[in-house]
């Protein structure tokens, strides 16, 4: 236990610092696990065949450290060049090195909390790591709310509520949002970049379940940077693979900042590997969608009312019962959710999409818990 004495060793940013809180990994048997939005299907054969083949002697040597092979794939990919592609330890270490990149920690001399040099700023409700990642490197934090729907508020609102900083030194906006799932079009975000001063993170974790994604404003706009993830869409959390695509400045930037071997080496080869059977994965988003749909209907039939969603989860606010309360019965079901306690969304529970035998078995303990109410 933390004595006193000890606690004064640790600096008091930390002290007071509340860590991101990740959902659950439980190891319970036969838990359906729908709460971290994990992908249900695993990773194509090749993937799983390349990261076999690599296991050997070999692990005793240093990965190359810029990720040359991925970023040459991911260039190509995306029609721009390498050094147009950072790469890092997930997206969320992304996320993390563009904080300590772009924005300026508050000081004496920039005490000021409203220093937009100093500001890290995105929508609420969206990604809860944004203002943890704020308040690690001692940024102010600008939360402005979404629409009640979850829409984006355009310029003109932005404007008129006063509260947006057009020059914030980093703004992020998850693109679908998360935990709403509500998608935005590439014009509505492109009016925010233009209005935009600072660097801009359009976060596209999800956005392989999306009907659009805005990567082209990334390649037009010098200040916009696309945050993408092989976590999610390509079935690969375990192996912590996420990247941007930007100005070559800002990545020239960002490259100075981060560790020399940040992205461990069996990850480059499961992410290279990733790219070369995108097949496989277009399937599965596919079907991920379709359970999204089926799953939709089928909650919305006993009660729920449910947002659309362009995920791989939806947000739905349950009948008879708090939402909170939902979570504990369904978990006594042995199905996980998530569930947030900030007020925008505590009404709700965050599902994510699993295999369609999942979306069933979730199904069947909502009508259990419906006719036991
Ligand atoms: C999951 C998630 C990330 C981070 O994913 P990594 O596993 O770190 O690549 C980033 N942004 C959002 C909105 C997410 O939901």
């Amino acid at each position: 236990m933390a004595t006193r004495k000890t606690q004064s060793l640790v600096r008091p940013l930390v002290r007071s610092l509340h860590a991101y809180v990740p959902g659950e990994q439980p190891k319970i048997k036969g838990l359906i696990k729908l709460n971290t939005n994990e992908n249900p299907y695993p990773p194509s054969p090749k993937v799983l065949a390349a990261v076999k083949a690599a296991v050997d002697g070999r692990l005793r040597l240093y990965p190359n450290p810029s990720a040359q092979l991925l970023r040459e794939k991911l260039a190509k990919l995306h029609r721009c060049k390498p050094e147009n592609i950072f790469v890092g330890n997930g997206s969320d270490e992304c996320l993390a090195l563009a904080v300590r990149t772009f924005v300026e920690a508050r000081s004496a001399e920039r005490g000021a909390r409203k220093d937009s040099r100093c500001v890290v700023q995105y929508f609420t409700p969206s990604y809860s790591l944004y203002p943890v990642l704020a308040d690690t490197h001692g940024a102010s934090k600008n939360a402005v709310p979404l629409k009640a729907d979850f829409g984006l508020p355009t310029v003109a609102e932005l404007k008129r509520g006063q509260q947006w900083d057009f020059n914030a030194a980093l703004a992020f906006v998850t693109t679908p949002n998360a935990p709403s799932g509500r998608g935005y079009t590439r014009a509505e975000l492109e009016v925010l970049c233009e209005a935009q001063r600072g660097v801009m993170i359009l976060d596209e974790a999800y956005v392989d379940f999306a009907d659009e994604n805005a990567l082209p404003l990334a390649l037009k706009y010098p200040h916009v940077i696309v945050s993408r993830t092989f976590s999610k869409a390509y079935s690969l959390c375990f192996q912590r693979v996420g990247y941007f695509v930007g100005d070559a400045d800002l990545i020239a930037a960002l490259d100075k900042m981060r560790d020399s071997y940040n992205v461990n080496g069996l990850g480059q080869i499961a992410a290279v590997a990733t790219l070369g059977d995108l097949h496989y994965y277009h399937a599965n988003f596919r079907k991920v969608i379709g359970t999204r749909e089926v799953l939709t209907c089928e909650l919305a039939e006993l009660g729920f009312t449910v947002l659309p969603s362009q995920t791989n989860f939806i947000l739905a606010r349950p009948p008879k019962f708090p939402a909170r309360v939902w979570l504990q019965k369904l978990r006594d079901q042995k199905v996980l959710v998530r569930w947030f306690s900030a007020p925008e969304v505590s009404d709700y529970l965050r599902i994510t999409i699993g295999t369609d035998a999942e979306a069933a078995a979730l199904v069947t303990a909502v009508k259990q818990i419906i006719s036991r109410a």
